[in-house]
């Protein structure tokens, strides 16, 4: 693709929609020259902070990190969120690739299937064996794909998450390049790792061995909306990415909170082995194998990320294949392959021993998505519309969510010297 930020370059802008990144203007002057430098009306990191961070409806999925060019947005390790690192240059692409602001995420969805996506995406149900089924969360098809395309040489290595040593149930992201890797970080961290805005910082300490490395990337569906829209736009953060892994996500975790949440329920984080969510129901599960806790997930609401309320995409449709444990059988994997580099990789992985057979429950599996999708509607402020322009604008996400309990908020005061010092 030639463009360089969002701008429905696939559909064409439609007369009268605002286009992204433009604060004061109904037009994007970069229509017309992309490679403005100083674009009139800059929105700058502190708009996307009070729009989306301050306004507590950040998901974590790191575009943002990723998308800017001059490395001013790093991660804020105490809270796991983006920062302000050194100066911002205004240069709009935080925004652009937001799915919180100026991404409309449904449009890229749509966009992705036409421009990617096979006729007829095909859905399984799947289960590893052996050591990769013992290491995941339910049929261990994401260890058992990944370990297959590594050993297979196909693939350098896998972005991936694992426990963090000293921080019970919180994940990191992690570079896993060997089947002893992948066992080692099998299984599902309900946090967000901002994976997609360390790729750099990964792969310069991992020593891979090539300058020019194939990797798959694994996260949650807005993670992967963030990726694929940094690679139709063709930002370098997004090279190395061969092949996309979407977990299937109705709602992701502030870790803090889910933490003090079990302590609430009398479970000490350090006595759990296995954190599993499905069906509506959490459970945590120690060491051998005795349960600590079983509840609605309901009860965990507050630990969730409230952002999470605004996303329409649990099957993360943009990803090459997509992953969950809704509509089959406990110790299978719910698996949509979508398109060709999903479907090689797939037939890489069948051919390493994965056992697949048809989904069980494919109703369930639309329910859930009918259920999702629904709740994102009732929810955004602003008009869920997959037809409509793929930025939107400053103006535009202003006119929506002002006056709404999602509307942008000053700046934290502890946070207002960064700014000073930088902008
Ligand atoms: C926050 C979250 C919410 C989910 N919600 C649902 C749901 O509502 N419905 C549903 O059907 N499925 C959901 N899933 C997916 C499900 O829990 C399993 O991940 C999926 O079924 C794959 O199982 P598996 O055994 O094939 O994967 P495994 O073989 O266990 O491999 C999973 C891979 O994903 C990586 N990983 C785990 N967590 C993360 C993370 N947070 N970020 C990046 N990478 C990670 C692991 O490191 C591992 O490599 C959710 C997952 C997460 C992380
Ligand atoms: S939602 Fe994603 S892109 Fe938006 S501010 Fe948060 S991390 Fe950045
Ligand atoms: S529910 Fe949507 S926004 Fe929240 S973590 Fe999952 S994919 Fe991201």
């Amino acid at each position: 693709m030639s463009g360089t930020n969002p701008s429905d370059a696939a559909s064409g802008p439609r007369p009268g929609v605002p286009q992204a990144g433009v604060k004061g203007v109904g037009e994007d002057p970069r229509e017309q020259d992309r490679d403005v430098a100083e674009a009139p009306g800059k929105i700058w990191f502190r708009d996307l902070d009070e729009a989306v961070i301050e306004a507590d409806r950040c998901i974590q999925c790191a575009s943002c990190v990723a998308a800017c060019p001059s490395d001013s947005i790093g991660i804020d390790e105490d809270e796991g969120r983006p920062t302000l690192v050194k100066m911002c240059t205004g240069c709009s692409r935080c925004w652009d690739f937001c799915p919180r602001s100026g991404l409309r995420y449904e449009r890229h969805l749509e966009l992705t299937r036409a421009e990617r996506g096979l006729e007829e995406p095909v859905t399984y149900a799947a289960r590893a064996t052996g050591d990769t089924a013992e290491a995941g969360q339910d049929g261990g098809v994401v260890t058992a794909l990944l370990a297959a395309l590594i050993e297979g040489g196909e693939l350098d290595g896998a972005v991936v998450a694992r426990e963090c040593d000293d921080d019970p149930l919180r994940g990191e992201a992690f570079l896993a390049t060997s089947r002893e890797d992948l066992l080692e970080a099998g299984g599902s961290i309900y946090n967000q790792t901002m994976g997609l805005g360390q790729i750099e910082t990964l792969l310069a300490d991992a020593a891979i061995g090539t300058d020019d490395p194939d990797l798959a990337l694994v996260g949650t569906p807005c993670m992967i909306q963030g990726a694929t829209a940094l690679d139709r736009y063709d930002h370098a953060p997004a090279d190395p990415i061969a092949l996309t892994v979407a977990l299937m996500c109705t709602r992701s975790f502030e870790h803090s909170r889910l933490v003090s949440r079990l302590e609430s329920f009398g479970v000490d984080p350090d006595a759990v082995d296995t954190l599993d969510i499905s069906d509506g129901r959490l459970r945590a599960v120690d060491g051998n194998g005795e349960s600590l806790l079983e509840s609605a997930v309901d009860a965990f609401d507050a630990a969730g990320l409230r952002g999470c309320d605004e996303c329409a995409d649990l099957v993360g449709g943009a990803a090459d294949i997509s992953v969950g444990n809704v509509g089959s059988e406990d110790g299978y994997t719910t698996a949509i392959v979508r398109t060709e580099t999903g479907e090689a990789a797939w037939n890489r992985a069948v051919a390493g021993g994965l056992e697949t057979t048809a989904i069980d429950r494919p109703a369930a599996l639309e329910r859930v998505a009918e259920w999702n999708r629904r709740r994102a509607e009732s929810i955004l402020p602003r008009e869920y519309d997959p037809d409509d322009s793929i930025g939107i604008s400053y103006e535009h996400h202003r006119a929506a969510y002002d006056g709404t309990d999602r509307e942008p908020e000053p700046l934290n005061p502890a946070r207002v010297h960064q700014y000073e010092e930088w902008c």
